[in-house]
């Protein structure tokens, strides 16, 4: 779940939002003043792999009062998605500022073992297929290939609407998520998706690991 996997790479020097997580309305609108706003919710239920299809992502809440309604319109979404979805609660979340999003991913091939992925979020992943594979562990060179070489690069240095992104942020996170894989063989995948990419620092705002 979001919660252990977010814990995972948090431990591995792998930036991640503030968030903790609610069984109540009151306890998200307390956990929510806590951490700042705006807040991002999330359903967090075994049953729902895909947040946003089942309604289960709500971004950008101002207050308590937007809090306690979101908490009540995800469970609600959650139920109305999948009837019998066990609900472990809600994950309160700080809202990170909108960026270029990119993913790392890690799956375990069973000739090659611990196989690392990158690629931009979105259409180029999803359709173009613009992603790099490596097979882990990675050295921060090899990392650094698994950036520069996608046809998408471009993008990350910067053109138009996006802004540059800090690619050492990016390394880093990649060298990181090596060592996660290759210290927690049980791992079977993990999706960090989407990652922020910002000019300064990067940011992940989705983790998921399944084990084997
Ligand atoms: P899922 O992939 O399960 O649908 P995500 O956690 O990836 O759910 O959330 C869906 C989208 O919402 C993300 O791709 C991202 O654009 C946005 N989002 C999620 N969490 C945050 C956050 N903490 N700050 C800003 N945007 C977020
Ligand atoms: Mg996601």
């Amino acid at each position: 779940m979001e919660t252990e996997a977010k814990a995972i790479c948090a431990e591995y020097g792998i930036c991640v939002p503030k968030f903790d997580l609610a069984r109540s309305e009151l306890e998200a609108s307390l956990q929510a003043d806590k951490i700042g706003y705006p807040i991002v919710l999330k359903i967090v239920s075994p049953d729902i792999i895909h947040k946003s299809d089942a309604g289960g992502v709500l971004i950008n809440l101002k207050n308590a009062a937007e809090v306690t309604s979101g908490y009540k319109k995800i469970i609600e979404n959650a139920k109305k998605y999948k009837a019998d979805a066990k609900i472990v609660g809600v994950l309160v979340q700080e809202m990170a500022p909108q960026a270029t999003e990119v993913i790392v991913g890690a799956i375990k091939d069973p000739t090659f073992g611990q196989t690392l992925m990158f690629g931009l979020g979105g259409i180029f992943v999803e359709m173009l297929k613009d992603v790099n594979f490596r097979i882990a562990p990675i050295t921060t060179e090899d990392a650094k290939q698994m950036i520069t070489q996608l046809k998408a690069y471009p993008l990350l240095k910067g053109y138009r609407n996006t802004p540059l992104a800090d690619i050492d942020a990016l390394v880093e996170i990649l060298c990181c998520t090596s060592r996660l894989v290759m210290d927690n063989p049980e791992i079977k995948e993990l999706d960090l998706n989407p990652v922020m990419a910002y000019s300064k620092g990067a940011k992940v705002v989705d983790a998921r690991i399944i084990l084997e």
